[in-house]
């Protein structure tokens, strides 16, 4: 299993971290271990002093399949969740100021948060999911999955150029704006429209 992450999918997010709007998607992995186990804190690392959240829509991916056209990238899943891209943002800009790969900052032990999953089914319009992060009961971060620059089908299409997708295979859609640093203590809470789907604690 491997997790597929976009970055820059939201205009206003490439913006408040003053990168281009991408032509194409911009993507990275992360290894299984960056899944928390379920109902484990995010502990804090300490190669860190700046880690930031990014709420994202996560697709589960249902078959295997490589190079899918764009029209048949529906089938490829059921199944819609919500994650946190923890990310290292001090060490990212390190790696970027050298042209350096984002693994350390991106895809350490515990920064793929993940919470539960909803059938599509259940999803009125898929083409503009409302999600959202409460940060200690505060709203941080509001997403609608319209303003992504790149569909899910689109993500999914592009990304099976490169790698063959497999069951359980997860894609983190990118985030939208209002990413911003935690601390230890805080209540990190994710919502599909009204519904909570994603509860951790930082330690
Ligand atoms: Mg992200």
């Amino acid at each position: 299993m491997k997790i597929i992450c976009i970055g820059r999918n939201y205009r206003a997010h490439a913006k408040e971290l003053k990168n281009e709007v991408p032509t194409e998607p911009v993507i990275f992995l992360k290894p299984q271990t960056a899944i928390p186990p379920k109902k484990h804190p995010f502990f804090y690392p300490d190669f860190s002093q700046d880690v930031h959240f990014e709420v994202e829509l996560v697709v589960k991916i249902n078959k295997i399949g490589k190079h899918i056209e764009e029209r048949f990238a529906h089938k490829y899943y059921d199944e819609i969740g919500i994650g946190i891209d923890f990310t290292a943002r001090d060490i990212q800009e390190e790696c970027k100021k050298k042209g350096l790969p984002w693994e350390k900052a991106k895809a350490f032990d515990g920064s793929a948060a993940l919470g539960e999953f909803i059938h599509k089914k259940d999803i009125e319009d898929l083409n503009s999911i409302e999600f959202s992060l409460k940060q200690n009961g505060v709203e941080k971060q509001k997403g609608i999955s319209s303003d992504m620059i790149f569909s899910i089908d689109q993500l999914i299409s592009y990304v099976s150029k490169y790698f063959t997708l497999k069951i359980g295979d997860l894609i983190y859609t990118g985030t939208p704006k209002g990413v911003g640093p935690i601390e230890k203590g805080d209540l990190l809470e994710a919502f599909i429209y009204n519904k909570k789907l994603l509860e951790i604690k930082v330690r």
